[in-house]
């Protein structure tokens, strides 16, 4: 059984299938739809140019076999009997899977029509009704979603503000420098971005929501509120399955509780490379996914391949192969990060340990490949950009 119809779970299901199983496999989701992806929801699907976002074709459920339970909901869990309780009524298992991802950060107070968080496509669709040329879209936290939702707004025509506490965007995940080449880019696009700003409260007037921050107010005609997102794993603790920053599992997905495997952003991974984190990666949650359907069917596997993510802005891909955070003896920069044309590399005892780049798609695909081949490389051949990546750390 795998409760949670998000990606890692739908990865999870067609793996069960793939490595040949022929068991029941029963795959519960609280939200409507089958199996999308969320990446979309704050780019493309938001601005209306994805034509579809499920991850499988309608009849691929009733193809493979695979019984899809949407709009139910997981409420206990009984691990010593290998019973869950679904829709009120309970349900055995052999092997369970928690995919469950999490929710929306909601803050205290803040709701209403013209309110919005966004986690799930009815969330997308209900944002996108209200991104018309004309109204002034305030947004709470410049994260990766935010930042998001404000370059779709812009390419929409609606008016945007961007309200941050750190000094920069995106500085928590890459850092003040790749921050402010951020912010120039937001703001370059005509967005009004205030960091160091904290926000108080916010309150309803007949024009819309009123941003109340130690800077004075701001008014609008949409609030999207972007802080991040929260797991409940309040059913599995109560259950006995240890968690804490998300559900703990060993590299092979394995809760410890016998029968009991978690993956995607509801997972606190332990990570051969990394040690154990639980990332919120598109990537990462398709990979764990796969990984513990093999250790269901109990193969001796683990997931040691490097993050990855990647965000869209305006015409902007940035790119992460690896931990931005990881520990490195050395940094080298290809290009010109002021220029927002860059690939920062981190190196580890002369190999390279992680890759960020920004518009340099081809060159982080070859520095991803030095970082999983793990040999030698030069740093200045690394910043040489007359030297061709694909043949760095090659001997000849
Ligand atoms: C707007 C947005 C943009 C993003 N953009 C990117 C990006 O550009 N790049 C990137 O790498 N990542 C991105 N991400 C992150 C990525 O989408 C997630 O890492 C990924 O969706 C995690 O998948 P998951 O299957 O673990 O969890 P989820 O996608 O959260 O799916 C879990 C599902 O389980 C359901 N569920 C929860 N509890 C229960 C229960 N008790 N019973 C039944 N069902 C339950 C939930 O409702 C949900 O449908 C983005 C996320 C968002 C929200």
């Amino acid at each position: 059984m795998i409760v949670g119809a998000g990606v890692a779970g739908a990865s999870a299901a067609a793996t069960l299938r793939a490595e040949g199983f022929d068991g029941e496999v029963l795959l519960v989701g609280d939200e409507p739809d089958a199996p999308y992806e969320r990446p979309p929801l704050s780019k493309a699907w938001l601005s209306g140019q994805a034509p579809s976002i499920e991850v499988h074709p309608p009849e691929f459920y009733a193809d493979q076999s695979i019984e899809l339970l949407t709009g139910t909901r997981v409420t206990g869990l009984d691990a010593a009997a290998r019973r869950v309780v679904v829709g009120g009524s309970a349900v055995g298992y052999d092997a369970l899977l928690v995919a469950t991802g999490g929710q929306a950060r909601r803050l205290r107070g803040m709701a209403g029509e013209r309110v919005h968080h966004l986690r799930t496509r009815a969330d997308s669709d209900r944002l996108r009704a209200q991104l018309v040329p004309g109204e002034r879209l305030v947004v709470l936290g410049a994260g990766f979603v935010g930042c998001e939702v404000a370059a779709t707004a812009r390419s929409l025509g609606v008016d945007v503000t961007v309200l941050e506490m750190a000094g920069s965007p995106l500085e928590r995940a890459l850092g003040p420098e790749i921050g402010g080449v951020f912010a120039g880019i937001h703001r370059d696009a005509g967005v009004d971005l205030r960091c160091g700003v904290r926000v108080d409260a916010v309150s309803a007037a007949d024009s819309g929501p009123v941003v109340h921050t130690d800077r004075g107010t701001v008014e609008c005609s949409v609030l999207l509120v972007a802080a991040g997102m929260v797991r409940d794993t309040g059913i599995w603790e109560a259950a006995g399955v240890p968690c804490d920053d998300g559900v703990l599992v060993d590299a092979g997905c394995r809760t410890g509780v016998p029968g009991v495997f978690a993956a995607g952003d509801v997972a606190a991974h332990d990570h051969p490379r990394y040690g154990r984190t639980r990332v919120e990666h598109h990537d990462s949650a398709v990979r764990q996914g796969a990984i513990a359907a093999q250790a269901m069917l109990g193969r001796d596997v683990v997931h040691d391949q490097p993050h990855w993510f990647w965000s869209d802005q305006y015409v902007h891909t940035v790119q992460s192969c690896g931990a931005p955070g990881v520990a490195v003896d050395e940094t080298v920069v290809r290009g010109r990060i002021d220029e927002a044309s860059f690939v920062r590399f981190g190196l580890r005892d002369g190999r390279v340990v992680s890759v960020l780049g920004l518009g340099r798609p081809r060159e982080v695909m070859a520095g991803r490949k030095l970082l999983l081949g793990g040999h030698p490389v030069s740093a200045d051949q690394l910043r040489d950009e007359s030297v061709d990546l694909r043949r760095a750390g090659v001997r000849r």
